[in-house]
């Protein structure tokens, strides 16, 4: 009898290839084990074995394998059968999902570059003889490629040799190697609580007066913390009472000051001492109560908490639960929440049970916390990661938890495989009958859909935890300030006057100013008015070359306008304006305090997102200019005000979701003010105060938020009401993707009729020398997504036989919001 294994290869490859195998091998061999594979006329890949059986292939003769590369399955039969669903539901290929869910370090190809691995030292006698020709040859020249090293061995089969190495730590693949970001720790003192009254004060300072520098060195902290009304820093003290550090120190050990650190996690100055505490308070006992009888009958429950409500907390106590019954958790994050304060906090209760699976850590880490998941060690029991560790080797899961669902980044974009992690965790979860709890402040429209439905389960969670009151926030009417000439650059005066008054009662300030996307609105400077799609209800972009506004969704087109069609001002602005350009204006506008700013330009470096969080934690920064990344879950003691420089760009985006995103954005970057004692305020500039979002925004009415939305979904046509596909075409020759999108969308409308538009070229049509063409299907909810997606997967073929369009590239892209 004759022995076949299929193959997933890292490669787009629409089916499974089919290799040869011995009858030894195939008794050896297991689904999920990795082989060496040879493809097309050079390449070798690391391909995982499909499944054993006994028919050759019929299109082609089937190759023998080069090589076996483990002795166990790396991947197990779960991952296989939730790769399996990511392929059918995303339109997309097992090669695809493998790529994306494997570990570089577990696929050794013909691209891959190896390099020595520095950070060791290898004994020559450590090495067998093939292993030291390359060690060697390392040596000489900085790095390899699997080619190089098989010409060096002369021989085919060099994967062995290279797990070997790797296994002994000499060589590495090269890519970045993560380092652990250590917050450095800044030295404070306080005045010893024994002088806390007025008269022990005195008597010190009577005391003090036969050691002068000494009591000068008091005064000086006496001054500095008037002053600034923050935690004084030693060597701050040091240089404003000019003295050595040396009398400080004596002052901390007469036990007249007191030493402290400030560090990431927490701020401990402000006297809360039993914050690491584990006792709900009666709303979140009362929660968790409530999400464990909603587990009872749901499989999918929603968390839907305001912000600082104490939702880890609850989280933490179900995490306790699973760990009891044996079993693993995955807790999902977005990636920029994914932070020093929270993976702290959690290894703080759950000690070395917590593996981090992040994007930033070297191919070696995440080899390392695959194998311990995969082997259900107890160092592997709580996973918390960001969107790809949903495709981590889980063999019990009892619980997943994505925080922040309502998170765009949980859906990947480019490339394939586009999914949603928070939905292919549903579907993980159920493999395992598993709970899954979704948590949120804001809740995307489909998951509350969902409970509305009762698909899933609703917890609610009004109140902030210690009581902290929600934000006051408020309106500025910028159309107003503006013809009253009540406008210093971008701010209003009654912006600058909270901000001033924060600041000099010596507490922080978030300034928010939206990212503007890549489409270019147009927007009037004396009302802001955008101009509308009449079909879609979103805004049109501007398309310079042809100098007309169109919807991308439609391909509805009016000519640029010279005036704004609502006032008729001539002053139209399509430049908008960035975060340096804030920046600069506070730093003019207050120039005695610490600006920073978070944006792509200033977090991109290793750390830099975490430096500029420890900077505004201890206090180094006063006024923190930011995009969305300081919305994202921080928890920060002393920021009072946050101001909104402008929402009409949000609102304004040209997407379906802009008011529901423009919602959530708002209120989850409202949510940074006054977590504690101090009621936090909250200023949004805009042009149109009397909007419905913003009113709902001010008035934290999510219920409001969500009706509203939903019959606007309705009307055009919207998820969750429809789903949606969208299929994108790139070439560099526009002509040819222009043919093809037409020929493309007239073959799909034959189908689908009305529910197909486009196609359009999106605002930016050329990237990176490509041109896009875009078309869209809407899938009304009695239709079959299944035959829709077969009719798709059709058409496509046949396009892809047409000679002209097989080089034409084509993205599908299912649930594409
Ligand atoms: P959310 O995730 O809902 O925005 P957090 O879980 O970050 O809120 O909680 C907000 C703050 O309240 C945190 O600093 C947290 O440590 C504190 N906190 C919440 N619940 C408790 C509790 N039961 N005991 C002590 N501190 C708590
Ligand atoms: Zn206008
Ligand atoms: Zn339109």
């Amino acid at each position: 009898m004759l022995y076949f294994i299929d193959v997933i290869i890292p490669v787009p490859l629409q089916k499974l290839f089919t290799y040869r195998i011995t009858s030894a091998e195939a008794e050896f061999l297991k689904p999920g084990m990795r082989v060496a594979v040879p493809f097309g006329k050079t390449k070798i890949y690391t391909g995982i074995v499909h499944h054993i059986h006994n028919n050759a292939p019929t299109a082609y003769e089937a190759k023998d394998i080069e090589q076996i590369l483990d002795d166990t399955p790396i991947v197990n039969s779960w991952q296989l059968k939730l790769w399996q669903w990511i392929a059918d539901y995303y339109m997309c290929t097992l090669g695809d999902v493998m790529r994306a869910s494997l570990p570089s370090g577990f696929i050794l190809e013909s691209e891959t570059l190896i390099v020595k691995n520095n950070a060791k030292d290898i004994k020559d006698s450590d090495l067998e003889d093939d292993e030291f020709l390359i060690y060697e040859a390392l040596h000489h020249q900085s790095s390899l490629k699997i080619q190089d090293i098989s010409n060096i061995l002369d021989k085919k089969h060099v994967l062995p040799v290279l797990n070997r190495l790797i296994a002994k730590d000499a060589i590495t693949l090269q890519e970045d190697i993560y380092e652990t970001y250590k917050p450095k720790l800044v030295r404070y003192v306080k005045l010893h609580t024994t002088y806390n009254s007025e008269e022990q004060l005195h008597k010190l300072l009577d005391d003090l007066s036969r050691a002068p520098k000494q009591r000068e060195v008091v005064m000086t902290f006496f001054s500095l913390s008037a002053q600034t009304k923050k935690p004084v820093k030693v060597t701050d003290l040091a240089k404003a009472s000019d003295t050595s550090s040396s009398i400080i120190k004596t002052l901390i050990d007469k036990d007249i000051l007191e030493e402290y650190f400030i560090q990431t996690d927490r701020i401990q100055y402000q006297g809360e001492e039993n914050e690491d505490s584990k006792h709900l308070n009666d709303y979140q006992a009362a929660a968790l109560e409530e999400i464990k009888t909603s587990f009872e009958s749901h499989e999918v429950s929603l968390l839907h908490g305001v912000t600082s409500s104490g939702k880890t907390e609850i989280y933490v106590k179900l995490i306790e639960d699973t760990l009891k019954e044996g079993k693993q958790v995955l807790y999902l994050l977005p990636e920029i929440a994914l932070t020093t304060q929270l993976i702290s906090r959690l290894q703080e209760y759950f000690g070395e049970q917590v593996a981090v699976y992040h994007s930033k850590y070297s191919t070696h880490e995440r080899v390392e916390v695959w194998n311990n998941i995969l082997g259900d060690k107890s160092k592997a029991r709580i996973i918390l990661g960001a969107r790809s560790a949903v495709l981590l080797p889980f063999s019990h899961l009892g619980l997943i938890i994505v925080d922040e669902e309502h998170e765009q980044s949980f859906k990947q974009f480019d490339p394939a495989p586009r999914y949603h992690a928070r939905d292919t965790a549903i579907v993980l979860a159920s493999f395992f009958k598993a709970k899954t709890l979704l948590g949120s402040a804001t809740p995307s429209l489909e998951s509350y859909n969902n409970t509305q439905q009762n698909k899933y389960g609703l917890v609610e969670l009004n109140y902030r935890y210690n009581n902290v009151l929600m934000p006051d926030i408020s309106l500025v009417d910028l159309k107003d300030k503006y013809k009253r000439k009540r406008m210093k650059g971008h701010f209003s005066d009654t912006l600058i006057e909270e901000m001033a008054e924060t600041l000099h009662e010596g507490f922080q300030v978030i300034l928010f100013q939206n990212r503007r996307g890549f489409s270019p609105v147009i927007s009037c400077q004396t009302c802001g008015h955008s101009p509308q799609c009449p079909n879609c209800d979103v805004s049109l972009t501007f398309h310079q070359y042809r100098n007309q506004l169109r919807c991308h969704y439609c391909g509805y087109a009016m000519a640029m306008q010279n005036s704004c069609m609502a006032c008729g001002s001539p002053d139209l602005d399509n430049k908008g304006f960035g975060t340096e350009q804030i920046e600069a204006e506070v730093k003019e506008l207050f120039p005695d305090f610490k600006v920073g700013r978070m944006d792509l330009d200033t977090t991109r470096g290793k750390h830099g997102y975490e430096k500029i969080i420890t900077a505004l934690e201890q206090q180094e920064i006063d006024i923190l200019v930011g995009t969305q990344m300081v919305t994202k879950g921080l928890d920060f003691r002393n920021v009072k005000l946050v101001g909104v420089l402008n929402a009409d760009n949000m609102l304004n985006f040209p997407d379906f979701r802009a008011h529901e995103r423009s919602f959530q954005l708002l209120l989850q970057v409202a949510g940074r003010a006054g977590r504690t004692k101090e009621r936090g305020k909250v200023l949004i500039q805009t042009y149109n105060p009397y909007h419905t979002i913003l009113q709902q925004v001010s008035t934290n009415n999510y219920a409001a938020m969500y009706k509203d939305q939903m019959e606007e979904r309705y009307t055009f046509k919207y998820p969750p009401i429809y789903r949606q596909i969208k299929i994108t075409l790139k070439h560099k020759d526009y002509n040819r993707v222009e043919t093809g999108a037409i020929w493309y969308a007239k073959s799909l409308r034959q189908l689908f009729g009305n529910y197909v538009l486009g196609p359009e070229s999106p605002a930016i049509s050329r990237i990176r020398n490509q041109y896009h063409k875009n078309i869209l299907i809407k899938i009304p909810k009695e239709q079959s997504l299944q035959r829709t997606k077969e009719a798709i997967i059709k058409i496509n073929n046949s396009f892809l036989s047409i000679k002209d369009f097989r080089v034409v590239k084509v993205n599908l892209n299912v649930d594409n919001f």
